[in-house]
Formats: structure tokens, sequence, C-alpha cells
């Protein structure tokens, strides 16, 4: 059966890769994507603040069909918040997504579920692609309150938001347990939380919104999740550091949309 939204796979190279190892990067998947392109997939990849200028500029011009994301955000327009990037900032360069609430954010930056939701607000005031990042920790999933703990999260940043607003938004499930551990969710699990996540988003009015699944991807494990699993797409971290992990998942989501659920 033919799925009529479009894949995501977005790399996330978090505090990794200076800007002379990004555009090289940028470069490399020019060239995989240039030899084989894809059909159904949009490709994303979110290079670190200091890296996206020099990202933007090599994607737009060798014309490499890879759009910029940031990996966080202040909600603030501007002022006395140091150390900080507005999303005005992000715009003049082109950036067309950004992520928000990444676990990591959450559990170290103090990034609580007020903060997720009034930048969600800004992101998509100003008419850019929010990423929100949803996902429970292992105790969590262990006391079987994993759905409550997800609902919670999208709800406080989706309730209420604008039509023209929840348009912009795309879903990112990261149980914790499965982030940067090599131990991936089972498509079992992943599906089981997907329809339980697209419930929620019918419910706050964002059905049509992409719900990716993040935690340990590779190649050998998209297939299934995309077939099995019914994600939308990937959110994809230390496989996304090289060219060829990465084009690899890009290209076997690719190659299973025909296939999926
Ligand atoms: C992430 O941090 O978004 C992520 C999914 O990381 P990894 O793929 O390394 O688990």
């Amino acid at each position: 059966m033919t799925h009529h939204k479009r894949l995501l796979v977005i790399g996330n190279w978090k505090m990794n890769l200076d800007y002379v190892e990004a555009v090289h990067l940028g470069q490399q998947l020019g060239v995989l994507m240039k030899n084989k392109p894809v059909e159904h997939t949009d490709v994303v990849v979110a290079p670190p603040f200091v890296d996206l200028r020099s990202v933007t500029s090599i994607v737009e011009s060798e014309r490499i069909p890879v759009e910029i994301a940031s990996q966080h955000v202040n909600a603030n327009d501007n002022g006395a918040h140091t150390g900080e990037i507005s999303v005005s900032m992000l715009k003049r360069l082109n950036v067309k997504w950004i992520l928000i609430g990444h676990s990591e954010r959450r559990s170290m930056y103090a990034m609580n579920d007020d903060v997720v939701a009034t930048t969600l607000r800004s992101v998509t005031r100003a008419g850019v692609q929010a990423v929100l990042c949803v996902g429970e920790p292992t105790e969590v999933r262990h006391a079987g309150e994993h759905e409550a703990y997800v609902t919670a999260q999208l709800t406080s940043a989706l309730e209420g938001l604008d039509e023209k607003s929840r348009e912009l938004v795309s879903v990112a499930y990261e149980p914790i347990w499965a982030i940067g551990t090599g131990e991936t969710a089972t498509s079992q699990v992943v599906s089981e939380m997907m329809a339980h996540i697209r419930s929620v988003l019918e419910h706050v009015s964002c059905a049509h919104a992409r719900v990716l699944y993040g935690g340990s991807v590779n190649a050998d494990n998209a297939s299934s999740l995309v077939l099995e699993g019914g994600v939308d797409g990937f959110l994809v971290g230390g496989a996304s550091l090289k060219a060829e992990s990465f084009m690899s998942i890009v290209q076997t989501c690719d190659d299973c949309y025909d296939g999926k659920r």
C-alpha cells in the first residue's frame, strides 16, 4: 500500500564536527545523493550552530537536495540571553527546520515542557518547521507509564496551537533508553507507540504530522522500523556522522516507501 506522507530522515550531528569537517560531510552526502537520488524521502541535517553558515552555503552552491535544521533555539526574539541563538537568526541562514526538546536538552539543559511549548510557538509563528522530540526514560517504560508520559509531553506542547502553526509540526519519538545506547526499540514497541502518538495527534488536530523514530537507528534496523514499525522516517544521531551510514538509512527508508503500512 502506498503511503501519502513523504518520509523524512534527519541527521542530528549533535556537538560533533567543526565547520571544515561539516562541509566535508555535506559534500560527501551531495556525491552519494547525486549517484543515487531519493524519490520519496526528505533529507535534513542538523549541524552545530557554528557550522550552519558553511553547510547552508555548500548545500546551496552545490545544489545538494538536503535541508538544514538547527538542533535547538531560544524562544525569545532577542535580548540579554548570553550564549543563545534566536529563530530570526536561524531564518536568515536559511535554516528550515528546528529540533525542539531533544531529550539531551531536556535532561541536561533544563528544557521543561513549558519551555518546549513556548519554543514551539516561537518557531512555528516564524514559519519554520518544528520537530517536537518526545520519549520516555527507562524507569517510566518499566513502570508501564510510557504512553501517559508521551501524551503529557505532546499535549503540553501542542494543545491550543493555531492551525497554521500545527501544519509546521513533525514529531520524533525517541525513547531515552534507546538514544546512543545501541539498544533499538523493537518494531512492535515502535508500532504500538506510533499508534498511540497518532491518536494523540488526532485529538489535538495534528493528524497530518509526520512521526519519526529515533534511537540507535542504523541501516540494518531501518527497514523493519518503516515496514513493521510504521514510522514516517527517522531522527538519526551516531549513524548520521558518516555519509555512507546516513545515506544507507535514507536509501533503505526510500526503498521501503511503497511497502509501508
Ligand atoms: C538522537 O540523539 O536523536 C539519536 C537518535 O541518537 P542515536 O541515533 O545515536 O541513538
